[in-house]
C-alpha cells in the first residue's frame, strides 16, 4: 500500500485503526454477554441417510446483544478466542447444550435427538479443568457419555498433538465420541488419520458444494469415504443443499449428512417442532 503514494497508505492505516478499535469494543462487550445472559444456542439436524432419521443436531452459538443484534459466531468466535474469553462462553455453551438436551430426553420421548454435537476450541481442550468440566456436566443432567460428540478442527490436532491427544484419549475413555469439523480443508495428511482418537470425519461442505462442478472434488470425496470406511470411522457430509449432491452422496454410500436441504440452524422451539415431524 505503501507505494501507491501517501494518500492509499493513509486510508489503509485508518481502516486498520477502525479495526482495532471495533475489536476492542467486541471485547469489552463479549466480557459482560455472560453475566447479560446474551449467548443463545441454535440447532441444526443432522439425518440419517439411509433411514431419513434423525440421527443428532449440532449446537451452534448465536450472541444476542442489545446494541448489536443477533451477531453469528464468525463474528466473534476468533476474538473471544484470542482473549481466552472462548474458555468460560465454551463452558457456558456446554453446559446449555447438556441442558437442553436432557430436557428433550424428558419432553421429546421418541422424538428426541439421539445425541448432540458441540463445537470445542483449541483453548478449551488445552484448559487442564476441560476433562472434568464435560464428565460432570454428562453426570449432573444424567446423560450417556456416548450422546455427546464434540467437534474439533484439523488444526487443533496438528498444533501440540501430544497435548491434544491426551485430552481425547481421557475423553474417549469415558465415552465422549471425537468428531473431526471441516474435514479435508487443514493439513492433516490422510495417512496419519489413524493414529488420533477419533469416531467421526465431518467432511466440509466445500466438497459437497463442489461435486457437480469440480470433478476433483467429487472424486476427493470419494476417497474420504473409502478411508473412512478403512478406518472404521463415522462420516457426516456438511453442507447439502440440494436434492442432487443428497443423491450423489446416498450413492457414493455416505452414512449422515447436515444442511440447509434438511434444515438450517433453528432456535429451540423450531428445533422442537422439525423433531416431532421427523421419522423415528
Ligand atoms: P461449523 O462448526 O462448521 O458450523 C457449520 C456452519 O455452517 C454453521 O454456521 C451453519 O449455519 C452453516 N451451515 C449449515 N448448513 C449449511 C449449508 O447447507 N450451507 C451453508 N452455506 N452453510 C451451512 P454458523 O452457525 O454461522 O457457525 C460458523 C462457525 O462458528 C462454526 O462452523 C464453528 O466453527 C463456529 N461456532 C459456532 N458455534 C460455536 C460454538 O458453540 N463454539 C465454538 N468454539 N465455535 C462455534
Ligand atoms: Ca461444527
Ligand atoms: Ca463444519
Ligand atoms: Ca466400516
Amino acid at each position: 500500500a505503501k507505494s501507491q503514494g501517501r494518500g492509499c497508505y493513509a486510508l489503509f492505516d485508518q481502516s486498520m485503526h477502525e479495526r482495532a478499535e471495533t475489536r476492542m469494543r467486541i471485547e469489552g462487550d463479549l466480557r459482560m454477554a455472560i453475566q447479560r445472559d446474551e449467548f443463545v444456542l441454535h440447532y441444526q439436524p443432522i439425518v440419517d441417510l439411509e433411514s431419513g432419521h434423525l440421527e443428532g443436531v449440532e449446537t451452534l452459538v448465536r450472541w444476542n446483544n442489545r446494541d448489536r443484534g443477533l451477531v453469528q459466531p464468525n463474528d466473534f468466535i476468533s476474538i473471544a478466542e484470542e482473549t481466552r474469553l472462548i474458555i468460560p462462553i465454551g463452558e457456558w455453551i456446554l453446559k446449555e447444550a447438556c441442558r437442553q438436551f436432557a430436557e428433550w430426553r424428558r419432553t421429546l420421548g421418541e422424538h428426541a435427538p439421539p445425541c448432540f454435537h458441540v463445537n470445542a476450541s483449541r483453548l478449551q481442550m488445552l484448559n487442564p479443568g476441560f476433562v472434568e468440566m464435560v464428565t460432570d456436566c454428562l453426570y449432573e443432567n444424567d446423560i450417556p457419555s456416548q450422546c455427546l460428540h464434540l467437534e474439533i478442527t484439523e488444526s487443533v490436532l496438528i498444533q501440540e498433538p501430544g497435548t491434544i491427544v491426551r485430552t481425547l484419549d481421557a475423553l474417549r475413555d469415558v465415552g465422549v465420541l471425537i468428531d473431526i469439523d471441516d474435514f479435508g480443508t487443514g493439513y492433516s495428511s490422510l495417512s496419519c488419520l489413524h493414529e488420533f482418537p477419533i469416531d467421526v470425519l465431518k467432511i466440509d461442505r466445500v466438497f459437497v458444494n463442489n461435486m457437480r462442478s469440480v470433478k476433483d472434488a467429487a472424486a476427493l470425496l470419494h476417497v474420504i469415504l473409502t478411508l473412512a470406511d478403512d478406518l472404521d470411522l463415522q462420516v457426516i457430509a456438511e453442507g447439502v443443499e440440494t436434492p442432487e449432491q443428497l443423491a450423489t452422496l446416498q450413492s457414493m454410500g455416505c452414512q449422515y449428512a447436515q444442511g440447509f436441504f434438511f434444515s438450517k440452524p433453528l432456535a429451540v422451539d423450531e428445533f422442537e417442532a422439525f423433531a416431532m415431524k421427523a421419522a423415528n
